[in-house]
């Protein structure tokens, strides 16, 4: 099998153009280990094929720790009826762009299902990331690190934008787009994860409740949507994944060791996932 900084580098060559350098706008182009824009500014593969677009490494909670167990709910199963629905939704040859792809788990549950185009998925999160290129699918998949307010992509790139379970950037987005190109966001609803957040925060109402509102609100002022559905259901979580999902999300962060340790003894057996999939393009 060829190595994954090979397998990028072949990668790099053929679709360089959907870059630009995130210094200078500059487009970007292949070179013997990476890319290079006109202001000789250098981005050179790691070992893992990946890209490094930041000035530098941001602090992050993002890490092994919870990309690992985020990766092995998604594996087995958790959202299996949203990647069905996307699946629907997506131009199966388009150019795609996972905006905060995390351990890769949705992009490449969605080539299985024949999302077969050119895609990039990117994350502020090195671990992710590197998680990301041990993903048994690989061809026509590029993985980087860059950040969401400063895309290091081209103008009129993509086909369509995955949005999922992760923050939007209504400038970026509308200059990667090509014209008539999709959005494709997942937000949590109402009752998403509620046993967990009940468990964790049993005296806190407000981190019980999660509201989309505000989300919502600016995705309609910025774009035209398309479509808005709710899907709602309760995910039997199988027995050796009862744990990861304790860790799988920053809803953990700030629980206490207390609620957590018998959280471990009596894990949760179902857990309800209850989301919006939005479709919207800019007018
Ligand atoms: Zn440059």
């Amino acid at each position: 099998m060829k190595k994954k900084n090979v397998r990028a580098l072949e990668f790099l060559m053929e679709n360089d153009s959907l870059f630009s350098c995130p210094i200078c706008h500059f487009n970007l182009s292949t070179t013997k280990n990476g890319l290079t824009c006109f202001k000789n500014h250098q981005f050179e593969l790691s070992k893992k094929g990946t890209l490094f677009f930041l000035k530098k490494l941001p602090k992050t909670e993002y890490d092994k720790e919870m990309f690992l167990p985020r990766g092995r709910m998604i594996q087995s199963g958790m959202y299996a009826p949203i990647i069905e629905k996307m699946s629907k939704l997506l131009d199966k040859n388009g150019t795609t762009l996972d905006i905060g792809c995390g351990e890769g788990s949705f992009l490449n549950l969605l080539t299985m299902r024949g999302l077969e185009g050119i895609k990039i998925g990117f994350d502020i999160s090195k671990d992710g990331v590197y998680e990301a290129t041990n993903q048994p699918i690989y061809e026509n998949i590029f993985w980087c690190i860059a950040d969401l307010t400063n895309l290091p992509f081209a103008e009129n790139s993509f086909n369509q934008l995955l949005n999922i379970f992760t923050p939007s950037q209504y400038t970026e987005f509308k200059r990667v787009l090509k014209p008539g190109g999709k959005l494709i966001k997942i937000i949590p609803e109402q009752n998403y994860l509620k046993e967990l957040r009940t468990a964790f925060y049993p005296d806190d109402a407000q981190k019980q409740d999660y509201s989309n509102e505000l989300v919502v609100q600016k995705l309609k002022d910025e774009m035209i949507i398309l479509l808005d559905e709710r899907i709602s259901y309760s995910f039997e979580i199988p027995k050796n994944n009862q744990l990861d999902l304790l860790e799988m999300s920053p809803l953990e962060w700030g629980v206490s060791e207390e609620i957590k340790n018998n959280l471990k003894k009596q894990p949760l057996s179902s857990i309800t996932i209850d989301i919006r999939v939005i479709v919207a393009e800019f007018a």
